[in-house]
């Protein structure tokens, strides 16, 4: 039986969140090096792979098979192949699928090495503006109403910057709440960060809920709140 020290590498490794420039050099010796890449979407990093000429077997790791594909993918490990696991964007785990084959990866002792690079709440971080010393990213907000405002009550108890992803078709109705249940704060909203349309809307609530009322806005969005920061 192997033992831990020839058991092969699961490599966590960050892409491009737009722009197809922003990957280490590192992350791309490593795509190139591993036996397997395990994708979110495998049509979606194929693009990426041949842009940078990478031919390296690609399979499937996405949100409704991972916890079954993750056994056969631990077993690969285990025979000492090197793997590398990426998301659509940014950082895996983020968001995103990852967090299941890492526990148990890290279970059962096989090595896992991060490549750091982007990530949407990060990047957006640090241009919104708002204080940076602390905060608390939350992921994607839940659907209903009720549960959006228990969880932003309990998210705003900690006075730090408030991170979230929001998608730009439930934005408006998400301001509404936000602006009922907390009043006035400084809000950032960064959109289609690295790509050719960013645009990052500052101002009060009111302020970008009055900045976007007639012009429906697209692509992908982050959303940053702190009661207190000034711009
Ligand atoms: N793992 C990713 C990361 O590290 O940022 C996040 C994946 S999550 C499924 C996708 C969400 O991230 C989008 O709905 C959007 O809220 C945010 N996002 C991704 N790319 C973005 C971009 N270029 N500009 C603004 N937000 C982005």
């Amino acid at each position: 039986m192997k033992d831990s020290f020839s058991f092969g590498t699961l490599y966590i490794i960050s892409t491009p969140i737009g722009n197809l420039e922003d990957i280490t050099l590192r992350a791309l010796r490593i795509l190139k090096e591993v036996n397997l890449i395990a994708a979110e979407d495998t049509r979606h990093t194929r693009k990426l792979l041949s842009h940078y000429n990478i031919h390296v077997p690609l399979t499937s790791y996405h949100q409704h098979t991972h916890k079954n594909k993750t056994n056969s993918l631990i077993t690969f490990l285990k025979e000492g192949k090197n793997i590398a696991l990426v998301s659509d964007c940014g950082t895996p785990g983020i968001s995103d699928p990852g967090t299941f084959i890492i526990k148990e990866a890290i279970t059962r002792k096989i090595k896992v090495i991060a490549l750091p690079g982007p990530s949407a709440l990060i990047c957006a971080l640090t241009i919104s503006g708002l204080p940076t010393n602390g905060f608390l990213f939350l992921g994607f907000l839940p659907r209903k109403k009720g549960k959006i405002k228990k969880e932003l009550n309990k998210a705003f108890l900690c006075e730090k910057t408030l991170i979230f992803y929001e998608s730009c078709y439930r934005i408006n109705k998400t301001l509404e709440i936000l602006r009922e249940e907390i009043g006035q704060a400084q809000l950032v909203l960064a959109r289609e960060l690295t790509k050719k349309f960013e645009e990052i809307i500052r101002g009060k609530i009111d302020e970008v809920i009055e900045k976007i009322k007639d012009r429906p806005l697209k692509g992908e969005l982050v959303v940053l709140v702190n009661k207190s920061g000034d711009f």
